[in-house]
């Protein structure tokens, strides 16, 4: 990386950091499980225990790691952070457990990539605050139990489908976040220019808003996208207008749909004629890996109205064609 783009990535970074909220008053919308965190979290600090596992599920960019940091943050307890694709060996998992104090909160995103093994190990540690660490190999192994102090487990995923229900049941609160709403996005995007010193106009913001796919991480990015075009091509101030040129430079169209987005719909309508198409062909046809398309674009798609997910695969919605500028196909007579 030469020195200008690794300064360039680094001052992306801060200004992503600098906007990200650092307790529950300052986490915009998702207002019942803020509630409920909120109850959760003070009940639990009355008694002076740590709180019950949580689980926070839904697409990625909705603040499941802020709302990590932010439990850490109200509990002021320490955090610990790692992913369930990190965790290889229980060995890694039993070392990280054994070295949390007492009310730490261990964050685990991406929870359902664990592996098996560290999974069970997890098990223990979550209801009983101890951990077999198996030492030896065959008929001479032996497990040696080790004590956790307690804390509280936060897991993230984006496919809460796929975690065991062992692993679900030992979650004593569970969380799904949904898209925001264009009018949170906006606030949203009210606090980020105020932090970030952005002079924005209410047209401008509720544009970017329009085009954020209902989520935050997006519609931040949009707002630093469309800074330097406002700075670079304008007076600096966030418009209207401006935001609808950086946001044709930057290929975004007026759904918030990104190349790839719109890669899945060009591709269900015009080589599988709308579907229905299995998951791996049309994630084949776009040259992305199916995790990706349904993890990252379906979501969004399915919830625009855009895409169907059904028995017999992916089916381009009549709004599909329309958006792409194409007669959506005759309804079948009879
Ligand atoms: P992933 O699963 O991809 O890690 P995530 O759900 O953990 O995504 P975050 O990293 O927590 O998402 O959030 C993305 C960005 O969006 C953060 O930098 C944060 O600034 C902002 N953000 C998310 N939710 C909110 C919110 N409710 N209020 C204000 N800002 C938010």
């Amino acid at each position: 990386m030469s020195e200008i783009s690794a300064f360039v990535a680094e001052g992306e970074q801060d200004a992503e950091a600098t906007v990200r909220p650092k307790r529950l008053a300052e986490f915009i919308a998702q207002h019942r499980v803020r509630d409920q965190l909120d109850l959760l979290l003070k009940g639990a600090m009355g008694r002076g225990t740590p709180p019950d596992h949580i689980l926070l599920s839904g697409p990625p960019g909705l603040g499941k790691t802020t709302l990590a940091n932010i439990v850490a943050a109200e509990l002021g307890s320490g955090i610990r952070v790692t992913s369930g694709p990190a965790i290889e060996r229980s060995g890694d998992l039993a070392a990280i457990l054994t070295s949390l104090a007492v009310g730490d909160v261990l964050f685990i995103d991406e929870i359902h990539r664990i592996a098996k093994p560290a999974e069970e190990l997890l098990y223990s540690a979550m209801e009983d605050f101890r951990v077999d660490v198996v030492v030896g190999k065959g008929p001479g192994a032996t497990a040696i139990p080790l004590d956790v102090e307690p804390f509280t487990l936060v897991g993230a995923t984006t496919r809460s489908g796929l975690l065991t229900g062992p692993m679900r049941d030992r979650f004593g609160f569970v969380a799904h976040l949904d898209f925001y709403s264009v009018e949170d996005l906006d606030l949203l995007l009210h606090r980020s220019a105020r932090i970030l010193g952005v002079p924005i106009t209410e047209d401008g913001a509720t544009e970017i808003a329009g085009r954020s796919r209902g989520t935050p991480r997006i519609a931040n990015r949009l707002l630093r996208r469309v800074r330097d075009y406002a700075e670079v091509r304008g007076d600096g101030t966030v418009t209207l207008e401006t935001a609808r040129e950086a946001l044709r430079v930057y290929d975004v169209d007026a759904l918030g749909l990104d190349r790839l987005d719109r890669a899945v719909l060009t591709a269900l309508v015009d080589s599988f004629k709308g579907g229905p198409v299995g998951l791996s062909t049309l994630a084949v046809a776009v040259g992305e890996q199916p995790d990706t398309v349904e993890e990252v674009c379906e979501p969004f798609l399915v919830r625009a109205g855009l895409l169907a997910r059904t028995p017999r695969g992916r089916v381009a919605t009549d709004a599909a064609w329309l958006h792409l500028g194409r007669n959506p196909p005759a309804a079948p007579a009879g």
